[in-house]
């Protein structure tokens, strides 16, 4: 949450913080702003997204010359999405400048002091705090810009990436984090900070991804330092990125969302290269071969995640059971860290994060490495901070994720949930090579039958049409479909704002069935083979109450067509495997309906990718 970027060299700053900005928005955008540092520090900073900001410097003409300069898109944590609370945030003499991404959790009583030394504030922020008590230890101790932070952020609990700027150094940025993630870009005499690397990538893929505790001062000639708070050199090694432009376009479609709806035959796919060859009959790990000794003589494994990747895990634990026979448990990170876990040393770990930057998980797999556990995550952005700090793990290769609502990330996570259940459960000889055989078979033909179902998205975005204007939805599966249910609703609360619910379908009886009338949607993800007539049970007890049935059914099926008022048919696939196909249909659902209704499919309010801030 929250996107910063920040630029120091021999071209204009403004005009490529602005585009950088735009490649973060999906990071935040309840307000923008940029400062450029010339003579003095300029700050342009606006409530809402890129675009206002830039319709706001137009029309004032506002002079933003400037070579060194930085930008920031919000997530509000501390103080309502307004101008004032907008970034950057400047210093009680207004020399120093900064943005932000966390949150300083000890920003009241940091505050309480500072304004008894005779500090004031204009915004609401914590961050403004911290670039008061950066003035305060500055002027006090008499620092040069990079001491005075250190000592500062020495007092500060929370967590942070943070770019600041001093006018009396107008050569130096200085970029630190903590539990926030930081890339510092090298290109040719110019050089970058960013959240991620999506705004540096179009000008360097020259990268290095800083460190907790670490600290950088980048000179405009190229010379830059990185120290912890203690003033101790660390050295870092320079990566190079394999990140393409392109990738970050919309490439023709109108969202986001849609176009990352549509590479799903592609991400499946490139999420199992090298690691399934179905007729050698094989399924590998690179990440857990390496360790898998270890891993296949678990007890338990436990996965950790948060939101979509939560609903992965879930995939996961039906997988593993019913596969590697391994006992699973799945973990709210956000939970899963504020109690006091039972974890031992024969545990295996697995973390699920689209960004790898997710606050709560990171927080999650420290505890769990404490403990002795060994830790594998399983993350889309490369070099995140949850890559760098499980014992091993693997990529899920889908390339960027820009709209917020998570689709092909989801089933590249569960693709790689299938490929490590299925290498664990023949490792432990828990699979029969017939079943292991035909389900590497049928997986490796996922692409496929999900373009078929992208196919039908004319038939779907006409049963958007018939239900758009509910104000509730239910969502039903069972077993493997289960996830998937709480998947389906997650995305229409997400994108459409319609109070919608997923449930285990034989739950409905216990509570949900009060909700029912002629004016409720239900969603029936009714593909499973082994609970047929359970589902189409369920589905009479619907209809016998005037909910409005969607079905997701089998191509084969006869039975549910017949009864339900519309259906999305899917080619029919072995059980393990539905999750993957059964989504689809419900992303596509999802994306019409909330388009119907007029929202914002790429950036939903209130809502902001890479959640780095518990
Ligand atoms: N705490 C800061 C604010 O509210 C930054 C928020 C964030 O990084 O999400 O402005």
């Amino acid at each position: 949450m929250c996107g910063i970027v920040a630029y120091i060299g021999k071209q204009q700053a403004y005009p490529l913080i602005i585009d950088g900005l735009k490649k973060l928005e999906y990071r935040g955008y309840d307000s923008t702003g940029v400062a450029i540092l010339e003579q003095g520090i300029s700050v342009f900073k606006k409530k809402g997204k890129v675009q206002d900001l830039e319709n706001f410097i137009n029309t004032e003409t506002k002079n933003t010359n400037g070579t060194l300069g930085m930008g920031h898109t919000r997530w509000a944590t501390h103080g309502e999405p307004n101008d004032k609370n907008a970034h950057p945030h400047t210093s009680g003499n207004q020399e120093l400048a900064i943005i932000h991404n966390g949150i300083i959790e000890n920003y009241t009583t940091l505050k309480k002091a500072l304004i008894e030394l005779g500090h004031s504030f204009k915004s609401d922020t914590d961050t403004e705090v911290l670039i008061h008590l950066i003035e305060e230890v500055q002027l006090k101790h008499n620092l040069h810009i990079e001491e005075a932070v250190k000592k500062a952020l020495q007092k500060v609990v929370g967590a942070y990436a943070i770019v600041v700027i001093d006018k009396k150094s107008p050569d130096i940025i200085i970029g630190a984090r903590n539990s926030s993630p930081l890339v510092f870009g090298l290109g040719q005499d110019e050089y970058f900070l960013g959240s991620d690397a999506s705004p540096i990538i179009k000008h360097t893929n020259k990268v290095i991804y800083l460190n907790d505790e670490d600290v950088i001062s980048i000179n405009r000639n190229g010379d830059y330092n990185i120290s912890n708070l203690k003033n101790k050199t660390v050295s870092h090694q320079i990566k190079e990125l394999d990140l393409k432009i392109e990738e970050l376009e919309k490439d023709g479609f109108d969202h986001f969302m849609l176009k990352e709806i549509y590479q799903q035959p592609a991400t499946i796919a490139q999420s199992m290269k090298g690691r399934l060859n179905a007729s050698e009959g094989w399924a590998v790990l690179g990440g857990m071969k390496q360790h898998i000794n270890r891993i296949s003589k678990s007890k338990r494994i436990i996965m950790m995640a948060c939101g979509t990747s939560w609903h992965s895990a879930l995939v996961g634990e039906y997988l593993f059971e019913e596969i590697a026979r391994i006992p699973t448990e799945v973990e709210y990170a956000s939970e899963f860290r504020y109690r006091n876990p039972i974890i031992k040393e024969d545990d295996f770990v697995i973390a699920l994060s689209q960004s790898g930057e997710t606050a709560d998980t990171l927080a999650a797999i420290e505890i769990a490495k404490e403990k002795g556990a060994f830790v594998y995550g399983i993350v889309n952005v490369v070099g995140s901070s949850i890559a760098r700090i499980t014992d091993s793990g693997s990529y899920i290769h889908a390339g960027p994720e820009i709209g917020v609502a998570s689709t092909k990330a989801f089933t590249s996570q569960i693709s790689i949930i299938t490929l490590m259940a299925l290498y664990l459960g023949h490792e432990r000889g828990m699979i029969s090579e017939s079943d292991y055989r035909e389900l590497l078979s049928e997986l490796e033909v996922v692409p496929k039958r999900v373009e078929q179902i992208l196919k039908k998205n004319d038939h779907i975005k006409y049963i958007a049409s018939e239900i758009k204007s509910a104000a509730n939805a239910l969502y039903l599966g069972r077993g493997y479909n289960f996830p998937v249910a709480l998947e389906g609703a997650l995305k229409l609360k997400e994108i459409s704002y319609i109070h919608a619910e997923g449930y285990p379908a034989a739950e409905m009886k216990h509570g949900p069935i009060a909700l029912i009338d002629m004016y409720m949607p239900v969603i029936v993800i009714a593909t499973n083979q082994s609970a047929y007539e359970k589902i189409v049970s369920n589905i009479q007890e619907v209809k016998a109450r005037k909910g409005i049935v969607i079905a997701i059914i089998n191509e084969d099926d006869t039975i549910i067509r017949e009864m339900a008022d519309f259906f999305i048919e899917i080619p029919s696939i072995a059980e393990p495997l539905t999750p993957l196909l059964s989504v689809i249909p419900l992303q596509l659902l999802s994306y019409h309906i909330a388009l119907m209704r007029g929202c914002n499919v790429d950036q939903p309010r209130n809502l902001a990718k890479s959640v780095t801030v518990e």
